[in-house]
């Protein structure tokens, strides 16, 4: 019986995988990588040695076919993306899905992932919460803010460095000024911080100290 687990890797911590991620890595027979490069470092960092074979968004639809053809091959696979849970704004679910539709067993392993720690640590309610992953960078970027600015559960969105100041420009003019954010960046790395206040506030802050690296935009709901 052939299986496909997908497991979770560090955004940042080395630390942060799981027991049985590492074990899993360990029996697997072969992983489907984001990029082979960066899992290869962690593999040596963890001292495992598999076959790693590229799964990206480029040749996702192309290799959909032969990825699920060597999936039936194996006892058991893996996919893992560069950082955090793969098909989390990550290749992943055109796979998943594909495995469901052809009986294959799915096992996600639980694990890191960059847009909880940013909900729970924002000190926003979250108890409901919308996750908005990356907004479209032009076409559909409006309709999904006039969206957000409506919501009254706590949204939650990746951003670049380099648009968040546009980011958090956008928030002040479909949500005010006073709509209030948390910017989550360098999530278990060693320059985390979290700058939480109004829109207004939290822009003010980053044009003055131009973010660098990788950050979570969470945002209040509408009262
Ligand atoms: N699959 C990943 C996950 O489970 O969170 C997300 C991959 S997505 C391509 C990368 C985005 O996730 C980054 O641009 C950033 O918005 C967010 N991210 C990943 N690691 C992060 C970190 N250590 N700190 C803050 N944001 C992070």
């Amino acid at each position: 019986m052939s299986k496909l687990y997908i497991v979770p890797t560090p955004i940042g911590n080395l630390e942060d995988i799981t027991l049985r991620s590492i074990r899993i890595l360990q029996e697997t027979e072969m992983i489907f990588a984001e990029d082979t490069r960066v899992t290869k470092r962690l593999l040596n960092h963890l001292d495992i040695k598999k076959p790693v074979a590229p799964f990206h968004a480029h040749n996702e639809h192309k290799t959909l076919d032969r990825a699920i053809d060597t999936i039936l091959s194996n006892e058991s696979t893996v996919l893992v993306s560069d950082a955090g849970t793969p098909a989390i704004s990550d290749p992943g679910f055109l796979l998943v899905r594909e495995c469901i539709a052809k009986g294959i067993e799915i096992e996600c392993l639980p694990g890191p992932v960059a847009l909880i720690p940013a909900l729970v640590s924002s000190g926003f309610p979250c108890d409901k919460f919308v996750f908005e992953g990356f907004l479209p960078h032009k076409k559909g970027r409006q309709t999904r803010l006039k969206i957000i600015a409506e919501e009254t559960r706590t949204a939650v969105l990746y951003e670049s460095p380099h648009r968040l100041i546009k980011c958090l420009k956008q928030i002040e003019e479909f949500m005010g000024e006073n709509r209030k954010v948390c910017v989550a960046r360098e999530i278990t790395k060693m320059y985390e911080e979290y700058k939480r206040g109004t829109a207004k506030e939290v822009r003010e802050y980053y044009e003055s100290k131009p973010p660098k690296g990788e950050i979570v935009i969470v945002i209040a709901g509408k009262e």
